[in-house]
């Protein structure tokens, strides 16, 4: 039998018949004995979570407005999902305590972090009574510093200490405390990292992340039309894939296991009979399609530098790169030609220090001309078995040639492991298709 930690996120975990989902997903096998739950979700199109509610209550609450009506319909999305799990009138007043108690801390200065992880420790309560599992409080296995630095090392020995010879038990995601007891939340999403903080601890043999979708997409399903699925990934091709905008789980949540080497499972609740996506540290299996998947942002700008003799001068891109640091910009990629260098920012945070920063670039470099080209976007095409293949930059740039795309930037990674491409935004999703339809049968 294979031990696992099952994350549930907040869509999985909405309302009383999500949680009835869930509940059947845990009790089908006996190794599903570690769960970590979000707070609940959007039950639909355009609800707000039950966290965003409890952000809101807050600022409510600080701005000396009232916020009764805000915890009320918090406190009606619990009900609901109380009595449609039949769960008994003695633990909704027990609950109801515990809520009223939340409500009194609303006005307190400092306890944001504590209101919003009400949320997953009010439905963790909750679940671990329709489960007939034991709650544990995140607050005493998940250790932060005073300022909210996330302490791994203390986290995980407390973790083991707490959780060593105990099963069936549900841990509240997105938040932990300091040694004073006061907590501290995750960002955003942050259920995902407690999940993989606990099956780090009990060396699971799988860490399930249940979710809304059916796993990684080889391409973004709002540009490519029933993209297909990627199987395997491995954790260095999810963190590509993250950063270009592919986000299913919470980035970070890799790193705890990114040394034990256990792998994550993505699973839909809605659909738990599907593959799902199997996240790895490594794997000799080949990737399907030779690329892995395809992932992109708009909204780039590009800042072209050119100075005659540029390649002979020493510390000349130093000198432009700390330009972009001492604005706190940070350049996603720079490619440079003997006398030019681009740096590639994000044209947001360009864009209202541009005309200081072209002057400083000007002032530090002596540079014979400064350019700035906005509206760009960058796709970023990854797999590991592109390293392997010949001809994979050939495939991708006759693809995108034939699709009357510009390139406008070629940036293979030194590890092989991707190839970023910038293009004009209107042509993006022209190039996600193309790259896609060469690479995958449409
Ligand atoms: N409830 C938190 C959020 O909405 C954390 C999570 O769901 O993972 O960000």
């Amino acid at each position: 039998m294979s031990r696992k930690v099952v994350k549930f996120g907040g869509t999985s975990l909405s309302c009383a018949a999500q949680i009835k989902k869930a509940g059947g997903i845990i009790k089908e096998e006996e190794g599903r004995q570690y769960v970590v739950v979000s707070a609940p979700g959007k039950r639909w199109d355009g609800d707000i979570k039950v966290t965003d509610l409890l952000y809101r209550a807050y600022d409510l609450a600080q701005a000396g407005r009232p916020y009764e009506e805000m915890m009320q319909q918090i406190c009606g999305r619990y009900r609901e999902i109380v009595t449609g799990l039949g769960l008994s009138e003695a633990f909704w007043k027990e609950w109801i305590q515990e809520f009223e108690a939340v409500c009194v801390h609303l006005e307190k200065e400092n306890a944001q972090e504590y209101i919003v992880s009400r949320g997953e420790y009010l439905n963790g309560k909750i679940v671990a009574q329709y489960l007939g599992f034991a709650f544990v409080d995140a607050a005493k296995i998940i250790c932060f510093d005073k300022n909210g630095e996330f302490l791994h090392e203390k986290t995980r020995e407390r973790l083991k200490a707490v959780l060593k010879d105990r099963k069936f038990v549900v841990v509240p995601g997105f938040y932990g405390a300091d040694d004073a007891g006061a907590v501290h939340t995750f960002s955003r999403g942050g259920s995902d990292i407690t999940g993989s903080l606990v099956a780090e601890a009990v060396q699971a043999d799988i860490y399930e992340n249940w979710t809304d979708v059916s796993g990684f997409l080889v391409a973004d399903p709002r540009v490519v039309e029933n993209p297909k699925l990627i199987r395997i990934l491995t954790y260095r091709e999810l963190r590509e894939l993250a950063y270009m905008g592919a986000v299913v789980m919470h980035e970070e949540a890799v790193l705890p296991l990114h040394k034990t080497g256990i792998p994550i499972q993505i699973k839909n609740t809605n659909a738990p009979g599907g593959e799902g996506t199997m996240i790895v540290g490594n794997t000799c299996q080949e990737s399907e399609f030779t690329i892995t998947g395809i992932a992109g942002k708009k909204g780039f700008a590009a800042v072209t530098i050119e100075k005659d003799r540029m390649n002979s001068e020493i510390g000349f891109g130093r000198k432009v790169l700390e330009v972009f640091q001492n604005h706190g910009i940070s350049f996603e990629h720079v490619p440079s030609g003997i006398d030019t260098m681009t740096v590639f920012v994000k044209q947001e945070a360009l864009e209202e220090k541009k005309e200081k920063i072209l002057f400083e670039i000007y002032e530090a470099t002596g540079a014979d001309s400064v350019e700035v080209e906005t509206g760009l976007s960058l796709l970023a095409v990854v797999g590991r078995g592109m390293k392997e293949h010949r001809g994979t930059a050939g495939k991708i740039f006759t693809a995108l040639a034939h699709a009357d795309v510009n390139v406008k930037m070629i940036d293979q990674g030194s590890s092989e492991l991707n190839i970023i491409i910038g293009v004009a935004d209107e042509e993006f999703e022209r190039a996600v298709r193309a790259v896609y339809g060469m690479f995958v049968a449409v």
